[in-house]
């Protein structure tokens, strides 16, 4: 197994603050890219124009970007880019600034026409990319993923590049206190997914299993003791180192079907990216359980639970779908999830049978 991790990650109280040499190689201007109200909030844009203006750096602020990131909006952003002539970018916010943030990086950078983008065989360069996560959830910060949503196709894609992986990250706790509720919690869930895939994956391998199990155990302790206390800095601390060992992981081995079967459910019914996976938990940890039964067990005989514990946990937050899945729906998106990139890394072969049952079980919900 190779284990690539080539991001530079400089995690700890005020890092960012501190970090004024680590800019000065990036170059003389900035593009940063960030959603319309996370990097205020969360007091990042702050620290950061002070250490750039101590650094020397220019910077172009480009903060249109939505939840779940479309085409369109990259292409804007990377004329941004090519226009200011900047030099590096800066991704603020949860994965769906940072994603962009990579995306409008390689757009610009070879010349991408539109769905070009999902073509990684076409990218040879990439401007730098520093990374600040204000959620915990994605762990973007360390992977080379990004996922976009196109629009005009209705569909939610994602692709992967080493080009993509941000040259430094800043992991500091104190920028994802201003979460909501339901930000900490569906982000939350998004990490343990990866967490868990990265032990469903075919690429699983046991050099890795140690931050799968730590990171299950951080989430599973810290996440309720967070909701109760969300401005408690060390439960924040942990729910984030959790969110970077689960992108550390999935770096390695790719997500699975759990991902694909959510992404129909974020672009057709608004469902945030952590709830969508949250949704089909259960059912998908069932289907894999007589495949991976031994890494299984193991997850839970080190975190000292069952697996009926942990299921209680999950029905704890109270996860619901809001709308009807017609056999209509089922139908046609059945196809889009089978097509998936992810479905590659399944442990099993699995049908479209498996997937529609799948989708069925949600109208239980
Ligand atoms: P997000 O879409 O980036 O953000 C969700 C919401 O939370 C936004 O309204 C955002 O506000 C707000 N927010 C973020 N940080 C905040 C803070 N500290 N305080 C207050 N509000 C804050 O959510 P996400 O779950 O982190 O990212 C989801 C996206 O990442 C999806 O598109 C998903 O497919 C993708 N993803 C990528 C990877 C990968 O490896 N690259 C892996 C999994 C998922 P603003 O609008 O102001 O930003
Ligand atoms: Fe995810």
């Amino acid at each position: 197994m190779v284990f690539y991790m080539p991001t530079r990650l400089i995690s700890g109280k005020d890092c960012l603050l501190n970090s004024q040499n680590e800019f000065k190689t990036l170059g003389k201007k900035a593009l940063i890219i960030t959603g319309k109200n996370s990097a205020l909030r969360s007091g990042v844009l702050l620290d950061l124009h002070k250490v750039l203006s101590e650094s020397g750096i220019t910077y172009v602020i480009f903060d249109k970007i939505m939840e779940n990131p479309t085409l369109d909006i990259v292409c804007e952003g990377s004329q941004v880019l090519l226009e200011n002539a900047c030099d590096f970018l800066i991704g603020i916010g949860g994965g769906s600034p940072i994603d962009a943030a990579k995306a409008i990086s390689i757009m610009a950078a070879n010349d991408l026409k539109y769905r070009e983008i999902y073509s990684p065989d076409k990218f040879n360069s990439a401007y730098p990319l520093v990374a600040i996560p204000t959620t915990s959830g994605t762990g973007s910060e360390v992977t080379q993923y990004s996922v976009i949503t196109d629009v005009q196709n209705n569909q939610k894609a994602g692709f992967g590049h080493h080009l993509c992986f941000p040259k430094i990250s800043f992991l500091d706790p104190k920028y994802t206190l201003s979460m909501s509720e339901t930000v900490t919690r569906d982000t939350a869930i998004d990490a343990l997914s990866h967490l868990l895939e990265g032990l469903y994956s075919n690429k699983r391998n046991p050099l890795i299993y140690p931050i799968i199990f730590a990171g299950f155990k951080l989430i599973y302790d810290n996440l309720p003791l967070c909701l109760d206390s969300p401005v408690n800095l060390t439960y924040r601390e942990k729910l984030q180192q959790a969110s970077v060992y689960g992108g550390m992981v999935i770096a390695q081995t790719s997500t699975t079907l759990q991902h694909s079967i959510g992404y129909p459910l974020t672009t057709n019914f608004h469902v945030s990216h952590g709830k969508a996976n949250g949704l089909v938990m259960q059912q998908i940890m069932e289907l894999y359980y007589p495949h991976i039964k031994t890494e299984i067990d193991a997850l839970f005989a080190f975190a000292g639970i069952t697996k009926i514990d942990f299921y209680r946990w999950i029905d704890n937050f109270e996860m619901k779908l809001d709308h009807h899945i017609s056999e209509e729906f089922i139908a046609s998106k059945t196809s889009e999830v089978m097509q998936s990139r992810n479905m590659a890394n399944n442990p099993f072969e699995v049908d479209a049978e498996i997937v529609k049952e799948l989708f069925r079980t949600l109208e239980a919900y």
